[in-house]
Order: C-alpha cells, then structure tokens, then sequence
C-alpha cells in the first residue's frame, strides 16, 4: 500500500511544473517574497547557474531552484516543498550529485551560505550550510587549528562531514562525521531543530554518515585538531617503475603508525599549463604522504626510510614541512567544474595478486585511459569500531580505491566509463564487499552499494530514523535510505 503511495507520488511529483494551479502560484509568489537570495523557475535568467555543480557529468532538473542565504530561506524552501508536496534536494557545490533532482523537486543551493566561526577556546568550529574547507582553514589555522578535511578544500564541509569524510588525517582522528558536535538541521516537516546528544539524539546519530537523508542542515558544529604543520610531499616515479613502487607500497604501508597516511596513485597528467612543467604530459606512480606527528622533519624521514634506501631516488621529490592548510597540493585535484567519471571500491588488502591486477590495469602497458587510478591508505582511527554510525562498511577494508576519468567528449566518457567497469570487475576478487558512502557517485550510488556502505544493524536504524524524519522520502536526492514502504527511484 505504501510502495503503491510512493509510486503515485512520484507521478505527482515528475509533472508538478505543469499541473501548478492559482493556489500554487500565489504560494510561489509568497516564497519569492521570503527568500532572500532569490527563486527561479525553468523560465528564469539565472536558473541554469543556480542548478549546475562542479561534475558537469550530470544535469539537475528541478522544478525551481531556491538560493539561500541564511536558514530561513532553507524554512520556506522545505515548507513550499512540504504543501506542494514536492521533493527536495540540496547542492552545496555540486562535487558529490549523487541522484541529480528531477522535475518535480525543490532544489536549495547553499552555495552563498559560507559563515565560518571558529571558537579557539573549545576547538570548536561552526559552520553555515555551504561553506567549503577552503573557508574554514585560513581561520582555524590562525590558532593553530585543523578540520579533518580530505583531498581537496573545495568540497563542501557539511556535504563532506554527513558522507563520513576521510581525509589526511583520518589514521590519526578519525572519520570527520565524528567529530560533529552539533546540527541546525530543517526537517521534511520545515522545521529548525537543534541534533545533538542531548537534543533529537536519534537524528544526530543518523546525520552522523547517513547523508542528507534526515534534513537539510543549516550550520554544522564539530571539533578542530591542533595541526599546523605536517611533513608531507609527493614522490613521482616514472610509471615504467610502478611495479616496484606498488610492492614496496603494499609492505611499507601495513606497518607504518596511524600519524602517517599516504596514497598510492597512477596519473597520467596532460599536457596543460596549469600542471608542473616538471611532470607534464606523462605517466607516473606515485606516492603521496603526510606525517602528522611529532618532531616532524626528522620522524617523517624515519617513516620514509624504505623509500630512500629500497627504490632508486625517484623523478621528482616534493616532500618537506608544509602548513597543514596547503595539502590540496597533494592530489591536485581540479577546482573548475569538470566532468568526469569514477568508480570506487574497498580492497581488503594489497596482495601480490592484487599488485599484479592494478599493474595490468594501469600499468605502463596498460593503455589506460583513467586520469588517475588511486589507492588511500585506511586503517588507524578511522577503522576502529565505534558506537557511532560507520558510513565505510565493515571495517574490513584496508585501502579504498578510486578511479577517474574525463568525460569531456562521449566518446571519451563511453571508452572511460567501460574501463571503470573493467576495473570493478577486475578488482572485485579484492574487495570485501563494502563500500563507502562519500566516493559513490551517480551511476556508482545503485541501491545495494549504498546499503553495501553500512552494517545490518546500523540500516534497520537508519530505516527508522528515515520512518520518524521523512516518512514521505522527501529527501530522496541522495544516498537514499528509503523509508519503509518506499521503492528506490530507478537510476
Ligand atoms: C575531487 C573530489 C575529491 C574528493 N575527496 C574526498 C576526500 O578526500 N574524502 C572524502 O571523504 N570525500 C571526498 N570526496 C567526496 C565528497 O566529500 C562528497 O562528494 C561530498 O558529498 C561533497 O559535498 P559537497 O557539498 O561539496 O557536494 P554537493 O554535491 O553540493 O552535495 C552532495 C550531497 O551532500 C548532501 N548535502 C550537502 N549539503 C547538505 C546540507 N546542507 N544538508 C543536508 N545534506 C547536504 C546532499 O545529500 C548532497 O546531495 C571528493 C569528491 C570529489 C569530487
């Protein structure tokens, strides 16, 4: 009866557009007038910018798009939503659409929403909806703070922390979802309420790495690190060399302490100017490493010792002290909207059949066409078996893989996206099954991954969180958990 509800409401919700009534309109009228930074509808200059993200791969549709500027607008969008029984979504910066919004759904763009307040005195940060690392970390660091952002500071901190969010140091303290203090979050109801231990705890559980399945989150709260400074680099060796790089990564990488985390990649850099004349336009294995820990410039050499004495010095060496704030130099990942495509899985381990399987995928015979090929190191604090809601599966994955390529032509995309399937299909004897919820992205976030992320026992309570927050999946434009009854939209 309810699945055959959800199926109707989604009829509903797909010709909303053209079925709006006088009642709607003046209700639209109404909002136009509450929102600060404005509503547009398909007709409107200005709806295109205020609907498109970083990953040009994928296109939003929604019936109107509500820019907002402070909490109260997210109120208004989310009750509009509510009375023409619409379905939400919500776009930060557009790096993790997951299920792009359809036509008959609201979709908030707290891109404007960049307040940061950083509170030295409890380490503490708050944060409005859609500010990004990149706006947290001059003024944590400041006073000798950190967040635990990832690979690169232009994603969204509320996006990135309600995915789980593992970054550079997440060995040493964990995943970033653990660390949230707080939530100013509106409800599938459109109301503000307060998630903490002490208030709503059943919701604050959930936003904890269930995505934006329970709310839209106006301001974040969550602990920083005192981190300034880390040792940390590149070193690139010419992909004819990978073998020897990945074997030495395999061992190495098993005994070193949770202060040291490091990836394992194979690039294959264009020719641009933008990329560093010194490794431009070829292919490389390479180490990326960061040391956290004490007495940095001597104990990161200590931790690189089998680096210096059992490979050959490699082409280029970037490794030194560096702010802590300036490790988006690591991955150099790109900032401009692009459209890419990737797949990602969970390895249980490197094994030398492992090793061989990456070599002949991306290896210097390969011919592959990926970007990149990475391999992050996981472990440390962000395995440990917590109390808390785990969005990365079992905990027995040890390393987490990520593939990417470019979508900038179909062909390009077509060629792309049957490699990242061979890559699944070829890693799959590796994988333990799980999966993690922040790197699955559009046609990679199917049903069963996304259940795939989380534990049994965690997915009946997050059922039940969904049956109590939004019954009606109101929220549906994301790693979805449906709601009893609920089907999946299909992908
Ligand atoms: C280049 C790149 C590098 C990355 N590196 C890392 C990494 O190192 N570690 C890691 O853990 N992840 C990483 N990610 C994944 C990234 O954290 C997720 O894609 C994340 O969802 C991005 O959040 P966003 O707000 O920037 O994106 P958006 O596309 O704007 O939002 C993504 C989703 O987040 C949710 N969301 C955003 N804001 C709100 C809100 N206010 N209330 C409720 N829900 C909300 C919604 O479900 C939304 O669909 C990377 C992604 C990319 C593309």
């Amino acid at each position: 009866m309810q699945a055959l509800e959800g199926k109707r409401r989604n009829c509903r919700f797909m010709r909303w557009s053209q079925i709006v009534n006088r009642r709607a309109i003046s209700r639209l009228e109404r909002l136009r007038g509450e929102v600060q930074g404005g509503v547009y509808m398909v007709s409107d200059k200005g709806y295109d910018q205020a609907r498109t993200g970083w990953n040009l791969s994928t296109e939003q549709r929604p019936a109107l798009v509500v820019m907002a500027e402070r909490a109260a607008d997210i109120v208004s969008a989310v009750g509009f939503a509510r009375d023409e029984d619409l379905t939400v979504g919500v776009m930060a910066t557009g790096h993790g659409i997951t299920a792009p919004v359809d036509e008959g759904s609201v979709l908030v763009n707290t891109s404007r929403m960049r307040d940061v307040h950083v509170m030295p005195e409890t380490r503490t940060a708050r944060v409005s909806a859609g500010a990004k690392w990149a706006d947290l970390i001059p003024k944590a660091a400041a006073h000798g703070l950190a967040g635990l952002w990832g690979s690169t500071s232009d994603v969204g901190i509320v996006g990135y922390t309600l995915g789980g969010g593992f970054g550079w140091l997440g060995r040493k303290y964990g995943l970033a979802c653990d660390s949230v203090k707080s939530a100013e979050v509106v409800t599938s109801a459109g109301e503000l309420v307060t998630a903490s231990a002490e208030q709503n705890a059943d919701l604050f559980w959930g936003l904890k790495g269930g995505d934006g399945n329970f709310g839209v989150v106006t301001s974040l709260e969550f602990s920083l690190y005192p981190v300034s400074q880390v040792y940390g680099g590149n070193l690139f060796y010419p992909i004819a060399r990978a073998t020897e790089v990945l074997d030495l990564y395999s061992c190495w990488s098993t005994s070193v302490p949770d202060d040291v985390s490091s990836t394992f990649a194979f690039t294959n850099l264009p020719p641009l100017p933008e990329v560093p004349a010194s490794i431009r336009g070829k292919s490389w294995a390479v180490l990326r490493f960061c040391y956290s820990g004490d007495d940095l410039e001597q104990r990161g050499e200590d931790n690189l010792r089998p680096w210096r004495e059992e490979l050959e010095k490699p082409a280029v060496d970037t490794i030194g002290v560096m702010p802590y704030g300036s490790t988006d130099t690591l991955s150099m990942d790109p900032v401009d909207p692009v459209a890419t495509y990737d797949h990602t899985e969970m390895l249980t381990d490197l094994s030398p059949a492992a090793c061989r399987t990456l070599i002949e995928l991306c290896g210097e015979t390969s011919g592959s066409p990926l970007i990149e090929l990475q391999i992050r190191h996981l472990g440390g604090a962000a395995s440990r078996p917590s109390e808390s809601l785990n969005p990365m599966g079992h905990n027995d994955a040890r390393f987490l893989l990520y593939g990417l390529g470019g979508n900038f032509t179909s062909e390009m995309g077509e060629a792309v996206g049957k490699y990242l399937a061979r890559v699944a299909a070829d890693v799959d004897p590796h994988t333990g099954g799980t999966q993690c919820i922040n790197f699955l992205a559009l046609d990679g976030a199917t049903p069963e991954r996304v259940r795939a992320a989380y534990t049994e026992r965690d997915w009946e309570r997050l059922v039940a969180t969904k049956d109590r927050w939004d019954p009606a999946n109101r929220f549906r434009f994301n790693h979805n958990i449906p709601p009893t009854g609920f089907e999946r939209l299909p992908r």
